[in-house]
């Protein structure tokens, strides 16, 4: 009855801006849907830079402006760089978004935006506009606090709550989350994302309260408006839509050839990029380890080569019985399969978070941005994987994760987060209450 009264009162549409990036447009999608089965009606905003298909989502209004990302003549961007495109995006949005949520507004009544938290921008367009503005952090809740100590060296907030998470943080992870030079990219984006989070009305994250417990205390520290962990968000709708490359589904038929927890899948997200001698390690790596494998090696991923042209001779014929590689796989179904063992991964938050839910153990070679953060957790806080930094090494890693007790043991702690996430997500559990509060909290605009 409660549940009726409601969504009757929900006659407000939502609007949703999702960052232009697979890791980001895939959680704003998954919410936006998770939100409509709450009776929201939705309308997603979107830049033309890689544009959902709409033909996919029936039951949303999506509305496209321009990004100028085509059109720019600035010499000094450098669209290879993500922190600079998203940077440059965050003033070459501002007036195209602005007219477009003002002309929503004179026909819609609307209960408030909700943004990617790096779309700092929109907040003073709302404050404008005199909407509320959530937004949603599309990585870990741990993430926010360790980025700002140690990109923004605000150290002194975070003493009494992740003090142990910061002290294992290597030199490495951090120069790696620097990688590439960008440091003044980087802290730019950071610093304005933290500030303009702090004047908005709410912050939802892709996360459970039980997996970073720690973290709760500090965002509550840095932000002090409500914060909402609603759970694991492709677990409510396991199958996406949102993939803007062609998931190949002769993965699926492939893996249902395979035994039991056998098979490693590598995977190194939508963005990363690697050298031909890294491709070149991580190709021995996966043959030395004698172990099935299927391997997504995304066109253009190597640098200087189209696809698999930096194969090293003598690869395709060494393992053409065991290993298969494709551009792009379905990965949530791919990490559900009971064939998969392991996987080796960048550390993504969607793809560490997805692993996690299916118990999968992880093999983690974290390249940048909040990656080294995410495969720490994983090793050293959840102790459900290893870190592989010398790929020279990947063969012997494999096999230990995939046939050694170790491998086991981390696949025990992991399918007992896997039930912890289940839990939180059931009637009483913390995802499923924050997912009510956070439909009050929007009711309440
Ligand atoms: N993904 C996929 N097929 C692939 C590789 C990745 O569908 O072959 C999806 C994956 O399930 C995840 C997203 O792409 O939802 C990647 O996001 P993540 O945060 O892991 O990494 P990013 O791409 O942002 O570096």
């Amino acid at each position: 009855m409660a549940k009726l009264t409601k969504m009757a009162m929900n006659n407000k549409a939502l609007v949703l801006f999702p960052l232009p990036f697979q890791g980001h447009i895939n959680p704003m999608l998954q919410l936006a849907n998770i939100l409509y089965t709450k009776g929201f009606k939705i309308i997603i905003i979107h830049t033309n830079f890689n544009s959902p298909n709409p033909s996919n989502y029936p039951q949303f209004t999506f509305k496209s402006i321009s990004d100028g990302l085509s059109t720019s003549k600035d010499k000094s961007l450098n669209l290879d760089t993500t922190n600079h495109a998203i940077n440059f995006m965050n003033k070459s949005c501002i007036d195209p978004f602005a007219v477009c949520l003002a002309k929503l507004l004179e026909v819609e009544p609307v209960a408030c935006l909700i943004s990617d938290a790096l779309w700092h921008f929109t907040q003073s367009i709302t404050d404008r506009l005199k909407l509320k503005r959530i937004v949603l952090r599309t990585s870990s809740m741990s993430c926010i606090p360790l980025y700002a100590a140690l990109v923004l060296g605000e150290k002194s907030y975070y003493k009494t709550t992740i003090k142990e998470e910061l002290a294992l943080m290597t030199e490495m992870d951090i120069e790696k989350i620097y990688k590439g030079g960008l440091e003044k990219a980087k802290a730019e984006l950071i610093c304005n994302m933290i500030n303009e989070t702090k004047a908005a009305s709410g912050i939802i994250f892709n996360t459970f309260k039980e997996l970073e417990e720690p973290a709760f205390l500090a965002i509550s520290q840095v932000f002090q408006i409500p914060s909402f962990a609603i759970g694991p968000f492709h677990t409510y709708f396991p199958v996406s839509h949102s993939s803007l490359i062609e998931q190949d589904r002769s993965s699926i038929s492939w893996l249902d050839q395979q035994p039991v927890h056998s098979v490693v899948y590598v995977s190194f997200g939508s963005i990363a990029q690697m050298s031909e001698s890294e491709f070149t390690n991580m190709a021995w790596g996966l043959a030395n380890s004698k172990q099935r494998f299927l391997w997504v090696v995304r066109p253009g991923s190597v640098t200087g080569s189209q696809w698999l042209e930096a194969l090293p001779k003598g690869f395709a014929e060494e393992v053409v019985e065991r290993g298969r590689i494709v551009k792009w796989a379905p990965q949530q179904e791919v990490l559900a399969h009971q064939a998969i063992g392991c996987f080796w991964t960048h550390n993504g938050w969607n793809s560490t978070l997805e692993s996690i839910c299916e118990g999968v153990p992880m093999i983690c070679s974290p390249c940048s941005y909040d990656q080294p953060i995410n495969a720490r957790y994983v090793t050293d806080v959840w102790k459900i994987g290893v870190m592989l930094d010398n790929r020279e090494e990947a063969g012997k890693i494999i096999k230990r994760v995939i046939m050694g007790k170790e491998g086991s043991e981390m696949r025990h702690r992991s399918k007992s987060l896997q039930e912890k996430v289940n839990q939180s997500l059931q009637k009483g559990g913390s995802a499923c209450q924050s997912l009510e509060n956070l439909v009050d909290s929007i009711l309440s605009f």
